[in-house]
């Protein structure tokens, strides 16, 4: 669409017809390979000017070839070849594309006459103004921000041309707009141009550079699954003008979203504002900005619709958007749009506002994640979203196992919610099919369930069976462990801090089998029979007061203990004595139950010891609340014989519907399979860090369940729960979700969502060597 001219006041319509040459793809494939040395076929793609091929390179990396338009400006193309490497220099993180050289190592090629030249070609599908395209809004005002940030430094006297697409030239464009065949847009095109052209004087106080100046959705390329802009293109309109204008374009195009222009708008400018935060002069004429790009779109699209329809019809559909977007815009006028955008810049204090009213309601002491608290407002897959578009990739959260918002079980849960939703002391297929599921994952033998409502409900029951069936009364837990809130579990649950457990006599806490930093380490003999010895020594001192044990509880992922690698053997040694002294085992499988531990689809049967009641909640149903106890029937009935147990919501149809279709995506999609792979891949990774990040002391887990220690040094092991702090803290920052655990408050614990696959644990990769050299 653009042409260098050189100075006329009139300013040359006829230049945006371009004439694209018209080499056949074979001549294109041949010059690919002689000239770039690109051994591949060649595929014709759309192009207004240029002739654009994709060179489809079988063993190696496709590329773009360009075959420049005869009638174009040599320092016009000197300028987009520049702007390309100084932005490869500047951030070279940036979806933009890079330059390729020729076999002699040049950035530009003269064949037949036509300039020719070579970029990466970038993976993605274009932009359409479709609602999926809603989580990118924010992105795409980050990218062009970005964009704006890496070319703050470049010059190039070809930028200062004049070109239609720049809205200081509607004076120029004015007289055209006689072309618009509709009598009531053309009035509204003309008034937007004609405010414009009044604020020629404000415009040249503004932030100038050299800008992109044509992010539309024409130009972006996207990865819907990853919410990622993956490609900016088409540097072709690029002058020296206010920062604003490269802002505006996006802003006024990526429409169709499904949200009103106001707020489609609005989200651009919040993701590009927390880049770049617009200037009050800035803010003053955005509107006016906005509306005079569509009436410059408008105006130059009647332009074509009659100089040159061919072109004029490939964009139709482009332009079709435009017109009544700026009518819409022209009627909500200047005052709602600035009090809409500036309501966009307050994101962060509404954030603000909500914490501080979350408070006042809640409480004080009911912790927030991160220094900047999360509000996500939407999830899919593996990511989060947050209100001002953006995107976190959840690195934590194992409550959503098959994924965020997983449509089979959205559907499922609305489904059944819209028929019935009652208890199980009436008849309903779809718990009898979950219990008859869940139990065929199980040993034999655990094949009766006792549905409730949490993890913690589920281990309440299954100590109040413990009690009940073998009359003893004395816990053993592991130092540290948490089961859960109800009394007499956080008993249970020294983690829960000091108070919550005056040590009472009933209970005797194990010495954690930790080899990394416990008193028997890695090097040791035989840390198995050690620790387990301990057994014994909290057994008697049970004894002492009067106590046998009716229970071990235990979480075979040593999840409060910073994720542990225990040796091998020490839980099976420690059952056979808790057995000995008459108490039975509880598997509690809230975290490392439904294939997370990727070894077995249970933790315990990765540890090789048989419980006698699983407890299970978490990530049973994808986020909707639900617990079980699976247990064995003598068991079962020497409980209920006794006492009439009946949970209300536990088990009902809407619940169980949940955790059906969980367990259906968990088994069908192989889930297990993936994060024993992806965790293995995870793990090697974060320990090729570790000679360059003198903080990771040890690396540990199974499946997508790990635990990095984070120490002061690596001799001495000293954990650093502050340098855990902030490394949480900066990954947060940049845009992945971490937590924390361990008696020690330093170990990261890294726990995603099971979809969590190669790619997403390179990005949590890359972030975490980013954030460790912060
Ligand atoms: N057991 C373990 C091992 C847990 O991690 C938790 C929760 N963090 C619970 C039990 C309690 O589950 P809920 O919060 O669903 O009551």
């Amino acid at each position: 669409m653009t042409k260098h001219e050189r100075g006329s006041a009139e300013l040359n319509l006829t230049a945006l017809a371009g004439r694209p040459p018209h080499f056949p793809e074979d001549h294109a494939a041949r010059i690919a390979r002689e000239v770039f040395a690109r051994e591949g076929t060649a595929r014709l793609l759309y192009g207004e000017r240029d002739q654009n091929f994709h060179i489809v390179v079988p063993d190696g990396q496709d590329i773009l070839l360009k075959i420049v338009d005869g009638q174009e400006d040599p320092r016009v193309i000197d300028l987009q070849l520049s702007a390309l490497r100084h932005v490869a220099r500047m951030d070279a993180s940036l979806p933009v594309p890079r330059l390729i050289q020729t076999r002699d190592g040049h950035d530009l090629a003269q064949v037949d006459g036509h300039t020719v030249y070579a970029l990466s070609f970038l993976p993605g599908e274009m932009l359409e103004g479709t609602p999926a395209a809603l989580p990118l809004l924010g992105e795409i005002g980050r990218v062009v921000a970005r964009l704006g940030v890496a070319m703050r430094g470049f010059f190039h006297g070809a930028a200062g041309r004049r070109i239609a697409w720049d809205p200081r030239q509607a004076a120029a464009l004015r007289p055209h707009t006689s072309l618009i065949a509709d009598r009531e847009m053309r009035a509204i095109v003309d008034k937007a141009l004609d405010r414009f052209i009044m604020l020629e004087p404000r415009l040249q106080q503004l932030r100038s550079q050299v800008i992109h100046h044509d992010c539309h959705p024409g130009n972006l390329l996207v990865d819907h699954a990853e919410g990622k802009v993956t490609g900016l293109l088409d540097f072709g309109d690029m002058i020296h003008g206010p920062l604003l204008f490269d802002l505006a374009v996006p802003m006024a195009e990526t429409q169709g979203v499904g949200l009103s222009p106001l707020e489609t708008a609005a989200r651009v400018l919040a993701g590009y504002s927390s880049v770049t935060p617009l200037e009050d002069a800035e803010y003053a004429l955005l509107y006016d900005t906005i509306q005079a790009r569509h009436a410059v779109t408008l105006a130059i699209h009647g332009w074509r619709s009659k100089h040159d329809p061919e072109a004029a019809a490939k964009l139709d559909a482009y332009c079709a958007i435009n017109g009544p977007i700026l009518a819409e815009l022209t009627e909500i006028g200047p005052d709602r749009a600035l009090a809409a955008f500036r309501a966009a810049r307050l994101d962060t204090v509404e954030t603000e506002t909500l914490v501080k009213r979350r408070r006042a309601v809640m409480g004080k002491n009911l912790e927030l994640s991160y220094a900047k608290p999360v509000h996500a407002v939407k999830g899919a897959g593996v990511f989060l979203w947050e209100p001002d578009g953006t995107r976190l990739l959840d690195v934590y959260n194992n409550v959503p196992s098959v994924g965020h918002a997983h449509p089979e079980v959205v559907e499922a849960v609305a489904r059944q919610a819209s028929q019935i939703c009652s208890n199980t002391r009436y008849l309903h297929e779809t718990v009898v099919a979950y219990a008859e599921r869940i139990t065929r994952t199980m040993p034999e033998g655990l094949d009766k369930c006792l549905f409730v409502n949490s993890g913690s409900e589920a281990n309440d029951a299954a100590w109040r069976i413990a009690k009940a069936v073998t009359g003893n009364t004395g816990a053993l837990i592991i130092a540290n462990a948490y089961h859960g809130i109800s009394d007499a579990i956080a008993a249970l649950s020294p983690y829960s801090g000091p108070l919550a457990i005056p040590s009472p006599p009933h209970v005797e806490a194990l010495e954690p089998p930790d080899i990394y930093r416990g008193r028997f380490r890695e090097d040791h003999p035989d840390a198995a029979a050690a620790y387990a010895a301990d057994a014994d020594r909290a057994i008697a001192a049970l004894a002492e007061r009067g106590h046998r044990p009716a229970a071990l509880m235990i979480d075979s992922a040593y999840t409060a203990h910073g994720i542990l690698d225990v040796p091998k053997g020490w839980l099976a040694q420690v059952a056979e004595k808790v057995r000995a002294a008459g108490g039975i085992i509880i598997a509690d499988e809230v975290q490392p139950g439904f294939g997370r531990m990727g070894e077995a689809f249970w933790g315990f049967a990765a540890q090789g010891i048989l419980p006698d009641i699983v407890t299970m909640g978490k990530p049973m149903a994808n986020g909707h609340p639900v617990g079980l106890a699976v247990t064995r029937e003598d068991i079962l009935t020497g409980f209920t014989g006794r006492v009439d147990f009946f949970s209300t919501f536990g088990g009902n149809p809407v619940s169980a519907a949940a955790a059906l279709a969980t367990l259906t995506v968990i088994e069908r999609d192989e889930l297990q399979r993936k994060a024993r792979e992806t965790g293995d891949f995870f793990r090697a990774g974060i320990r090729a860090l570790k000679s360059r990040h003198r903080m990771i002391g040890d690396v540990r887990g199974s499946g997508l369940m790990t635990g990095v220690d984070i120490v002061a040094d690596q001799g001495t092991r000293a954990p650093s729960a502050p340098e855990a702090k902030r490394i949480t803290n900066a990954l947060r920052e940049l845009g992945v979700l971490v937590g924390i655990d361990g008696p020690y408050g330093n170990a990261l614990k890294v726990r995603p969502p099971l979809p969590f696959a190669r790619e997403h644990a390179e990005m949590a990769l890359a972030a975490m060597d980013k954030a460790m050299s912060f």
